[in-house]
């Protein structure tokens, strides 16, 4: 179907914005991104100072046939912009006596591993491996992922096959009916937490993430997660799409309950069609008029429960680490309190669980010559911790770096940095308009998903949809780039249908 004369004006230029924006591009809309900040990206902004370059957020490539269909959409050949390079293993996990184990998709060697930990648990491998690719051809294949589901018939449909393949048990719960030892039921359980949710809350859906990885690989790009941003910018720009930066929307315009534009400092724009790929509630809560709102009053804003936040540490070192890999995952003594600590009790933990992501291993231009680019994501509670980070900065960041030299084992590390810089929970709060600093948005649980996540078409404003990480599917650069298929199907049945 066209969209030949539609103007569509999308707010923000995530990953979610400028993959919707190709999408509605290639159909012949005008298409026209703001932008609040300085350059494209959202929460994949780069960092490049000293020598050395940072992802700032997302850092793993799954699922490329996804990535690959953005490319499609416009009918580009995604090699043309992109080379991707497979990484092996895809993570080391260190647990906290010293063990660890190299994950990857090969199965003799997952095997192998996990009965080191516990023999039933490599025996239970292929079984557990083969209900995660029953799950992911359900949601990715068959497309349960990216069908809408706004209305209590689509619901109706979606809920007994979501029920049959255990997709709303919580993660945990799940994964503990095939392995025994905690090491393993961590490694199957953990990956709501790259979304920011609770591995003992978040639907088992997210369960199919470890055939996903086996089948497509964990990726690595050179130049960074940024190049796909460059590459998603460039085809929209070469097919005659704009992009204004630096220029935040401060209202969405409405005419007779319709959606009519927007208006930012400078200038108001005229369209028939806004996508908000910004932080939902933001969206709502600071762009719409509360009159219009009948369904995201005030309260329901507040009642949705919002993501986890994290620190992120930068640092740029003089020398290499090998107990280092690419991805390394370091797991504190006690998980489950600090699970507690982060969704639960909202407190900002001191017992640490970590990631470390460390693109020099693989692309060694991304730092200084022999020295390493290594940045440090420490999960922590949103906001509602109550925490002012301008007087805590220093004394956690130090904390983390005592324990990865003297208890971890990066020796002398505080020594060999030679650039370093720091992003909290109030820097997502104030650079990336994201409520309570809640990096991932909305909280991937089973009644903020499918029908209960807000919607891809508003609820509460013709005219109005959503695309990224707080609408369906959710969070991660899978999520959010079928969020932004959803969200074109969605607008062009909402056209075909007046
Ligand atoms: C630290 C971290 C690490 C992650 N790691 C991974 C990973 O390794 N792999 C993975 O798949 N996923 C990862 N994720 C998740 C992934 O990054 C996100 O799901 C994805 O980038 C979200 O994209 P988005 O388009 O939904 O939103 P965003 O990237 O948040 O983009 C929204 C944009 O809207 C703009 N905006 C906000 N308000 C306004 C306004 N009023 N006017 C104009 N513009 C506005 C913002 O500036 C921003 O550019 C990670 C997330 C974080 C926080």
């Amino acid at each position: 179907m066209t969209l030949e004369g539609k103007k569509i004006i999308i707010i923000g230029a995530g990953f979610g914005g400028l993959s919707l924006a190709i999408r509605l591009r290639a159909r012949g809309a005008h298409v026209l991104i703001l932008e609040k900040q300085a350059a494209p990206g959202g929460l994949a902004q780069q960092i490049k100072a000293d020598g050395f370059t940072f992802d700032m957020g997302p850092s793993l490539i799954t699922a490329p046939d996804v990535v690959n269909k953005v490319f499609q959409a416009a009918g580009k050949n995604m090699e043309d912009y992109l080379k991707l390079i497979p990484l092996d293993p895809y993570y080391r996990i260190y647990f906290h006596d010293g063990s660890f184990i190299d994950y990857s998709g090969d199965t003799e060697k997952m095997k192998e591993q996990l009965s080191a930990f516990n023999p039933k648990d490599g025996k239970n491998y292929e079984a557990f491996m083969e209900t995660s690719r029953i799950m992911e051809d359900a949601v990715m294949k068959k497309g349960l992922g990216s069908k809408p589901i706004m209305t209590w018939w689509a619901m109706i449909n979606f809920a007994p096959k979501a029920i049959r393949l255990g997709l709303i048990l919580p993660a945990y719960t799940y994964v503990k009916r095939y392995f025994k030892d905690m090491r393993s039921r961590f490694i199957f359980s953990f990956h709501p937490l790259f979304i920011g949710g609770n591995p003992f809350k978040a639907p088992a859906v997210y369960q199919m993430i470890p055939w996903l990885e086996k089948e497509g690989g964990v990726h690595y790009m050179p130049g960074g997660m940024y190049s796909l941003i460059n590459a998603f910018v460039n085809v929209f720009t070469e097919m005659g799409g704009e992009i204004h930066c630096s220029e935040p929307v401060k209202t969405i315009l409405t005419k007779s309950g319709k959606v009519s534009g927007v208006q930012t400092a400078s200038n108001q724009y005229p369209a028939d069609i806004v996508v908000s790929n910004a932080d939902f509630y933001h969206t709502y809560h600071d762009l719409i008029e509360p009159a219009i709102r009948k369904k995201w009053t005030e309260k329901k804003l507040k009642n949705m429960d919002y993501s986890m936040s994290c620190v992120l540490i930068y640092l740029g070192l003089n020398t290499k680490y090998e107990m280092l890999k690419h991805h390394t995952l370091i797991i504190s003594r006690d998980y489950k309190r600090l699970i507690k600590d982060i969704f639960d009790r909202k407190r900002i933990p001191f017992d640490f669980s970590m990631y470390l992501h460390v693109p020099s291993k693989t692309e060694p231009e991304m730092a200084i010559s022999g020295g390493e680019s290594l940045y440090v994501l420490i999960p922590v509670a949103n906001q509602l911790s109550g925490q002012n980070w301008g007087d805590f900065k220093e004394e956690f960041v130090n904390s983390v770096l005592h324990y990865l030299e003297h208890t971890f084992g990066l020796n002398d590390l505080k020594q060999h940095i030679v650039y370093q810089s720091v992003f909290t929970p109030e820097d997502f709060q104030t650079h990336r308009n994201n409520y309570l600093g809640a990096a991932w948005g909305v909280e991937p649980k089973l009644l903020q998903s499918a029908y209960f996540r807000p919607h891809n078409r508003s609820e509460d404003l013709d005219g109005l949809y959503l695309v990224g990480t707080s609408t369906h599917p959710g969070a991660g650069l899978p999520g959010t780039l079928m969020s932004a298929e959803t969200t074109e199907r969605v607008i062009l049945n909402d056209l075909k249908e007046k």
